[in-house]
């Protein structure tokens, strides 16, 4: 088998990874660099089969629905076959209603933990991951009697850690090649771990307890993890948790029902100004009917207010202000920090101070500590590892053994 990172050697996210064996091939996401503004101003891998169809290029599998992953697979022949998890294929296409970046596929095979799949010389086993993106897998690709294990993104301290904890400890043998994520291994201080999710939870707790009006959690509608710790802490205040309709509609994709959805005890759903053209414009209206038993309306934000946690993004300020709830407000951040020194979020924050609404922070990462990213590589005892999704690939020759760094578009004859 050979290996050619297309992208992702040495960036965080834009990942294309193309794998070869008896003159077919395999692609191993595709995602959109995270500083491009758009899927369409990004230059296409230079790869058969992803501007024409090629029938060498047997299938694109997406690790998860992360657009750093899966941007740019709008862009390939719709022919072409991809593989993705079920609730992956649900998400995608539920964005695609809402954002400019989701859309659906022609011809899916379903990625499932541990169900191994036949793909003309390969054979691809799914193992479910824990990772900020809900349904995320890493590979393992045999082939010409060789083995690829690809960790796309991971984690040990999200709310699925025993996914992690598993696959460290029945780890496939015989693995020549790890290609690791290393999010982590530029990032100060990642040595020392992560807060999990339910340190979290206690700390919103304590937010939602000492906040005298709503709290307003900015967080992504797709870290479901994020999403079920926010709720847990809610509960515990009796507080409901009023959430958005795309982000009702990404809980709803997932197909599962032990995660909070809009029928739920305890649950509004709020649409927002921009949501509601949107779905105008998408001509989706009927969207919103299926959650009309469950709606709070603009008029009873402020009566709630005391009693609620409102998910919350900036796009959101014209409603809240409008609607008279924010007497006693905050805003908790629950993101990635790095987002806090955009333009456009300067300007947010400006509309926070004037306000006087006050901002708390409370997140982890989505991704493994460099402790975690140790353990994991120890147990690919076998493989040679090489970096993917990290801005320091050469720091890994410091943390880890038996490191063999990779260059964008070189190839690697692992036979
Ligand atoms: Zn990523």
């Amino acid at each position: 088998m050979k290996i050619c990172i297309r992208r992702g050697a040495k960036q965080i996210g834009g990942t294309c990874i193309e794998i070869e064996s008896q003159g077919k091939r395999l692609i191993l996401d595709i995602g959109q660099p995270l500083d491009s503004p758009n899927a369409e101003s990004v230059e296409m891998p230079k790869v058969e089969g992803l501007k024409t169809p090629c029938e060498s290029l047997l299938g694109v599998v997406l690790s998860h629905p992360h657009i750093d992953h899966y941007g740019l697979a709008f862009r390939v022949p719709t022919s072409t076959p991809f593989l993705m998890g079920a609730a992956t294929e649900q998400i995608l296409k539920a964005s695609a209603i809402f954002t400019p970046s989701g859309g659906t596929f022609e011809n899916i095979t379903h990625l499932e933990n541990g169900k191994t799949l036949s793909l003309g010389p390969f054979k691809i086993t799914p193992y479910l991951m824990d990772h900020s993106a809900y349904d995320s897998y890493a590979v393992l690709v045999e082939g010409d009697g060789k083995r690829i294990f690809y960790t796309g993104d991971l984690r040990n301290h999200g709310r699925k850690v025993s996914l992690f904890t598993r696959l460290v400890a029945n780890t496939p043998p015989g693995v020549d090649v790890l290609l690791m994520e290393g999010t982590t291994v530029s990032r100060k201080n990642s040595e020392k771990g992560f807060p999990t999710e339910n340190d979290l939870q206690k700390e919103f707790d304590l937010i939602f307890r000492t906040t005298t009006g709503m709290p307003l959690v900015w967080c992504s509608g797709q870290n479901i993890d994020r999403l079920v710790t926010v709720f847990k802490a809610a509960k515990r205040c009796q507080r409901q948790f009023i959430i958005d309709m795309y982000t009702a509609e990404i809980l709803r994709a997932t197909g599962n029902s032990k995660l909070p959805q809009a029928d739920w005890d305890g649950i509004s759903v709020f649409l927002p100004e921009f949501q509601k053209k949107r779905l105008l414009h998408m001509d989706k209206a009927s969207v919103a009917d299926k959650y009309h038993s469950y709606r709070i309306f603009p008029e009873n934000l402020k009566a709630v207010a005391k009693n609620s946690v409102m998910l919350f993004r900036p796009s959101m300020r014209t409603d809240v202000e409008r609607a008279g709830c924010l007497d006693g407000a905050c805003l908790v951040y629950s993101m990635w920090d790095g987002y806090l020194a955009e333009e456009k979020t300067k300007l947010f924050l400006g509309w926070l101070n004037g306000r006087g609404i006050p901002m708390y922070k409370c997140h982890t990462s989505g991704h493994a500590s460099v402790s975690d990213l140790q353990h994991l590589r120890k147990a690919f005892a076998s493989a040679v590892v090489c970096p993917v999704h990290t801005t320091d690939p050469m720091g890994f020759t410091q943390l880890f053994e038996n490191v063999r760094v990779l260059t964008d578009g070189k190839l690697f004859d692992i036979n």
